[in-house]
Parts: structure tokens; sequence; C-alpha cells
């Protein structure tokens, strides 16, 4: 089986599952926002619970998992519906054995969380009741690591922090601790080197400088990983998956400030475009207020437009439309037809594929050289014909 990576149709929010081509078929999923009603074939939205469950496999309990799932930060568009859907507290207490397989709770062995962006968000704004429980959750999770002193620690008590939280708090998490510009290969502990290796990028340190750390507070201080997922067991560097939650522009000039001199670590062939197409994301003027007098931040142009041959960027909003909304934004989206044109890629809107009336699954391939997007999109791996020539080769090295 190729490694996928699908997108689900949940309006401006974001549901990303990554499949990797190793026998265990390991899946990561990056952010929820299960609607009201999308977990009902008869709802008003895409039944996007049966499309994600469609694809996950079953323990040996008999229990539907992911290996890992990642919060990018806590605003409701990427993490609803984890209580109704996903299992919480120790697995010991798992109650749905009994039920339909329709109705049990989806297992996460892994929880990938980052606590200072958490904690941006806290002060920032009221959280919804469900980032409250991941949190709890997390912070479950990181109890049972200490308490076990980080050896022998059990699927479903596992976690992986991502950023070092403010004070030292996670100065004693060593072994469950990612660093900013560290990279690491394990999935649910265990080694996916070859199929799979994520460098972290922000979110960026807790800043001495309390305008500063407000600042970075405000721009929507996101988890942003850049995947490196292997095509197969001969390809370890099949495409490199951006993904950045909801970061905006500060956050990107930073980045890019901070990279120039060395962009491999930016560089995608599939990117999220953050926010949702905001224009936020690139720029420091209101769409709008300023319409076409709008700039471009010239620095956060360059952090998102580090591409690979035939790079594609993705948006998970609703139709983009021309018009004053923002996200998704008009303009944001020219700019990166722009950027994906001078790669010889594309620019996909999840909610308008195959129409903006009923949006399904949007799935890519990871080949040798990018991505290329599944045609026919299907519940589970039925992978159907590729469209779309092949990608253009890409210079590796
Ligand atoms: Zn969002």
């Amino acid at each position: 089986m190729p490694a996928t990576i699908t997108f689900h149709p949940v309006g401006c929010g974001d549901m990303t599952l990554l499949q990797l081509a190793d026998s265990d078929q390991t899946s990561i999923l990056v952010d929820i926002n299960i609607r009201a009603g999308a977990d009902d074939p008869d709802g008003e939205h895409r039944d996007v619970v049966s499309d994600l469950r469609g694809r996950l496999k079953r323990d040996a309990k008999k229990r539907p998992y992911v290996d890992a799932f990642l919060m990018t930060h806590p605003d409701e568009d990427h993490i609803r519906g984890l209580q109704k859907h996903f299992h919480l507290g120790p697995l010991a207490d798992y109650a749905d054995d009994e039920k339909p397989d329709a109705e049990k709770k989806i297992v996460i062995r892994e929880v990938w969380s980052s606590p200072l962006v958490y904690r941006r968000a806290d002060k920032s704004h009221v959280l919804c009741d469900d980032a409250k429980a991941f949190n709890k959750e997390a912070k479950r999770r990181v109890g049972v690591n200490r308490t076990k002193g980080f050896a022998g620690v059990e699927e479903g008590d596992r976690i992986l922090v991502m950023g070092e939280d403010e004070g030292g708090k996670t100065d004693d998490l060593g072994p469950i601790l990612v660093k900013v510009d560290e990279s690491f290969s394990t999935v649910n502990t265990a080694n996916k080197a070859g199929y799979f290796t994520a460098t972290l990028l922000a979110p960026m340190p807790k800043q001495a400088d309390a305008a500063e750390e407000e600042k970075l507070g405000k721009n929507h201080s996101s988890v942003i990983l850049n995947m490196k997922i292997g095509a197969d067991a001969r390809t370890s560097d099949g495409c490199r998956f951006l993904v950045a939650g909801d970061a905006e522009v500060l956050i990107w000039e930073r980045l890019w400030n901070k990279h120039k001199s060395n962009q491999a670590v930016l560089e995608y062939d599939l990117l999220l475009a953050p926010h949702h197409c905001s224009w936020h994301t690139l720029s420091w003027d209101s769409w709008s207020e300023l319409r076409e007098k709008a700039e471009v931040s010239a620095d956060a142009r360059s952090a998102l437009g580090v591409t690979r041959a035939g790079a594609v960027v993705v948006a998970s909003s609703r139709a983009i439309k021309n018009d004053d909304k923002d996200p998704p934004c008009i303009r944001a989206k020219r700019e990166y037809e722009s950027i994906a044109k001078d790669a010889n890629g594309s620019f996909k809107c999840v909610g308008e594929i195959p129409s903006e009336e009923e949006p399904e699954p949007l799935t890519f391939n990871v080949t040798a050289q990018g991505v290329q997007q599944v045609a026919k999109q299907e519940a589970g791996r039925k992978a159907a014909a590729v469209i779309g020539s092949a990608a253009t080769p890409r210079p590796h090295g």
C-alpha cells in the first residue's frame, strides 16, 4: 500500500489522516472538526466520521484506533467532536466492546500535544469543552509517564510533547519531549524511520519579552511540523508535508528569517494552507477593508513558497468565493496558486472537490516524486486510478 494523506471536508477546519507505507499502515490523525450532523449519513454535512472510521484499522479487541493524534492548537475547528468520538482516560475504562463497530469510540494510542500552544490560546480566548478535555487527557498521560519513569508506558497512555513549555515545566520530560528544530521518527513509540520523520518548526519558545510573547499568542500559535513521508520501503523521501494549524503572518516572518539560509526545513511537496486559506497568514493588512490594496508580507510568502517540483497546496475550507470573506480568502488562494504554478504544481480546495454541494474526502498517494491525487475517493484504502500526468521528476539531494 502506498502512503496516503486524506483531507476530510469539514468546512473551515482541519481533519487530516496520514497512513504510512509501513506494514502496520501506521495512522496519524491531525486535528478534527466533526460538526453537528457530520456523523450521520442523513445529516446536513458530509458524514466524515464514517469516512474516517472506514479508513482506520481495528486492534486485537476490535477497537478502531489511530496510532497518533496531533492537535495543532485548541481552537474548536481543530478539536470539535473529541469527546463524542474518541476514548479519553485509561484504556482499562474502555466501555464500548459490546457495542456495534460504528458506535465504538476511537482509541488514541499516542497523543501529540503542545502545552505552550494551549497556554497561549487559553490566555487569548475561552476554550471549548473538547479543548479542555484534550488538555486534561494530555496532562493525565504526562502524569502516567512521570510515574512510570518514561519506561513501559502502555498504548493509550502515551504522549509526545511538542515544544518546551514555559518556566521549565517540561524540563524533566526527556524522552517524550520534542524541542523546536528537532526531528523524530517514532509513532506510538515504534521507530518508523524510512517511512516517517517529522521536524518540529513551532511553537516558538516562550519569549522573555512580554510584548513579544503576546504577539505570538495573538498569531494563532500552532504546532508546525514538516513531515518526510516514505513512498515505500526504498524511498524514504517520497513527500514533504507541511502542516501548520492556523499559524499567522508573524510566525511565518519569523520562520523565514530563522531558516532563509537553510530553507530545506521549509520545503514541501504538499502544504495544508495555514488557517484555512486565510489572508492573515500572508499579510498584516485586512482583506475586507483594503481588498486589492492589501499588501503581501514578502517574508511570510517566502516561508510558504519553498516548493519542490509539482508541489500541491490544499485549502481545508468551504468553497472559496470572490468576496470579502476571510478565511477562506480569494486573494490568499491567488497567492498560493501563483506559488504552486511556479513549481508546476496545483492548488486544491477540499470544500470544492468534486463539487461545492457535495464535497468528498480528498486523498493523495505519496509517490517517489511527491503526491498524486487519487481520482475516485472511496472509504477505506481502495486507491482507484490516479489522475493527472505523472509528477515532474524532482532533483534529489
Ligand atoms: Zn482553524
